[in-house]
């Protein structure tokens, strides 16, 4: 997953949310003007209120001028009016005080001024109406005195200022007062309430995005980089690349967890592709020294890829000995010293028949066969083939300074893992040669057999033709053999033709390879052997049989001898098959002679026609 394709949702989803936000924001301050709205009408009961009382302090003062006006009317057309307005001024007074107590039903206001109020209104009617409504008129028909007049007048205008109307004008002043004073401040307290709750909202809103943009950096810069470097780590180990760490080890929690398991799994993989790796070149490596031809090319291919496979350590090969009392040094690599010969006592692994591992614990002994005292680590693997110890695997820590137990026995992993590839190889190497053997050699005598001798002798005239050099052959036949079998029994012939191979082998040394042709007739090729030296080997071979004592069943056999015929290439012939025909005529010649003698062939070549037939 890359970080754009997360990235991309994430912005939109902020988008969303910042959308939310403004909306509910706008919803919020609806409702707010109307909470507003609702915390007015209490203030609007107020104002209707302060109407009614202004109503109501009109009435009573149109009620008082018109009381006034009565006492000046003159005739009575002009009373009846003042009275009847004086009626209608009272019966607005009274409709003010039915809407102010209708205003007070509602609750909004405080309804204790109202008993006072009307207390006031009620003293001041009655005051007025004891004037009497017609006092003046009656005095001017009476023609009272002006001063009496005047007095009275000035009563009646007293009555309307007198306590009390003054006290029923102080009174709904200070209702008025009082109203308007609760108007105010419960309209500071809204407005201060609302001032406070729009603040919130207004920060509220505006953190909104804020805290949306914060979110989303946050999930960009926390979330979508580390997963997006998890992914390009997870995508570069799905195609087998372990070597990139992937930087997420600073990271905590989730995102560092994931790290620290990546990194377990890179170290795994890492060792898995190591161990691959190794696996492929050990593979690689047994392929090639199961192809080896010989010992000595195998133990060169073991040095060549164990100095690469495991560098930081010297190391030896070891292989027993034909006699097994020994074991020789087959091969060793980055610049081991050690001697050419070890004895298996010499060794702690041989001695004991397993992994000797040194340097690893408190107690532990030198081998003899470790000649450096600083090389601390090291080990000494037997080499198992077929149940049996055929070698010897020396590693040794090359550094002894920098020497490391860890590596050591890293190296010492790699060391076994080789020498079960090395056992491997030189068993199959030691079968095949046992096979090869056994397909080539005479089982009876240890001699070589004829297909030997007929592949070796045509190679070998191939080459005395290129170099113009000379082959011998001797043609060697046991006299009176069957009358021996006969005499002595078939085991006694048998221990004959042991006896005079061993005198064929060892007369024939070092140059010439002796082989059973069949029977108790041999046959010795003599490469590079002029035919006179061959006649004093084949001289040679009949003393020694002549002269050797053969025991059978404790007791000594009657003495044999041979019959030997000498033949060479090219004077005898231009083929093997040529060669051999005339050795064997010779070797009859011998028979015929009297046996017991050489006897060298003719120098002379048979027909050219019979030769193409070889
Ligand atoms: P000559 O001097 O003319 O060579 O006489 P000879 O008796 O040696 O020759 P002949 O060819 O008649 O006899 C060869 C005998 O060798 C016949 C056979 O019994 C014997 N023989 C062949 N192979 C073996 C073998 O593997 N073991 C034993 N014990 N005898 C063998
Ligand atoms: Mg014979
Ligand atoms: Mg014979």
């Amino acid at each position: 997953m890359s970080s754009r394709t997360l990235r991309t949702p994430l912005l939109a989803w902020l988008a969303v949310l910042a959308l939310v936000a403004v909306v509910a924001a706008g919803f919020a301050l609806v409702g707010l003007s109307r909470i507003r709205a609702e915390a007015a009408r209490p203030i609007a009961a107020d104002v209707r209120m302060i109407r009614a009382l202004h109503d109501l302090g009109d009435a009573m003062s149109r009620v008082r001028i018109n009381a006034v006006k009565a006492a000046f009317s003159i005739d009575r057309n002009q009373r009846d009016e003042v009275d009847w307005q004086a009626v209608r001024s009272r019966a607005r007074v009274d409709a003010a005080f039915a809407s102010i107590k209708a205003i007070l039903v509602e609750g909004h206001t405080s309804a204790a001024f109202l008993p006072t109020l009307e207390g006031r209104w009620q003293d001041y009617l009655k005051a007025q109406e004891a004037l009497g409504p017609a006092s003046l008129l009656g005095l001017r028909t009476e023609a009272a005195p002006l001063n009496e007049a005047i007095g009275r007048l000035n009563e009646l205008v007293n009555v309307a200022t007198s306590n009390p109307y003054g006290e029923l004008v102080g009174t709904l002043s200070a209702v008025m007062r009082g109203v308007e004073s609760g108007t105010t401040d419960r309209l500071a307290a809204a407005d201060a309430r609302l001032g406070l709750v729009i603040l919130v909202l207004a920060a509220t809103a505006a953190a909104i995005p804020v805290l949306s943009l914060g979110l989303g950096l946050f999930f960009v810069g926390r979330v979508t980089g580390p997963l997006a470097k998890v992914a390009a780590s997870l995508e570069r180990m799905a195609v087998g690349d372990a070597t990139e760490p992937d930087g997420l080890s600073d990271d905590r929690r989730e995102f560092g967890r994931i790290a620290a398991h990546l990194e377990r799994l890179r170290t795994n993989m890492q060792h898995g592709q190591k161990s691959e790796a190794e696996r492929r070149t050990l593979s690689q490596t047994s392929d090639w020294l199961q192809s080896a031809k010989s010992e000595e090319e195998l133990c060169r291919m073991v040095s060549t890829v164990l100095s690469r496979l495991i560098p930081d350590c010297r190391g030896a090969l070891y292989v027993y000995s034909g006699s097994r009392d020994t074991l020789d040094l087959a091969g060793s690599w980055n610049d081991a010293e050690g001697p050419e010969t070890i004895h298996p006592d010499d060794c702690w692994g041989l001695r004991r028949g397993r992994l000797y591992v040194h340097g690893a614990n408190p107690v532990e002994f030198r081998c003899s066969h470790v000649p450096d005292p600083a090389a601390r680590h090291y080990c000494c693997l037997p080499i198992l083939a077929h149940g049996e110890t055929i070698g010897l695997l020396h590693l040794a820590h090359a550094s002894a300074d920098r020497c490391d137990a860890a590596a050591f026995a890293e190296s010492r992993r790699l060391g076994i893992l080789a020498a079960e590839h090395i056992a491997l190889a030189i068993a199959n190497m030691t079968l095949r040669e046992q096979l090869r053997d056994q397909s080539i050699r005479d089982v009876l005598t240890g001699l070589y057999n004829r297909r030997y001798l007929l592949e070796r002798g045509r190679s070998e005239v191939q080459r005395a033709q290129r170099l113009g050099a000379t082959v011998s052959l001797l043609s060697v036949d046991v006299d009176h053999f069957k009358a021996f079998n006969d005499n002595f029994g078939h085991d006694a012939g048998d221990t004959v033709l042991r006896a005079v191979s061993e005198v064929l082998q060892r007369g024939s040394a070092p140059t010439g390879v002796a082989c059973r042709f069949g029977g108790e007739e041999f046959l010795i090729l003599m490469p590079g052997t002029a035919a006179p030296d061959a006649v004093a080997v084949a001289e040679m071979i009949r003393r020694d049989v002549e002269a050797m004592t053969i025991r059978y069943a404790e007791s000594d056999l009657p003495r044999i001898s041979v019959s030997i015929g000498v033949a060479a290439y090219p004077g005898s012939g231009r083929t093997l098959q040529e060669v051999m025909r005339v050795a064997d005529a010779t070797l009859y010649e011998a028979k015929r002679a009297g046996r017991n003698r050489v006897v060298l062939s003719a120098d002379t070549l048979p027909a050219r026609e019979d030769a193409s037939a070889g």
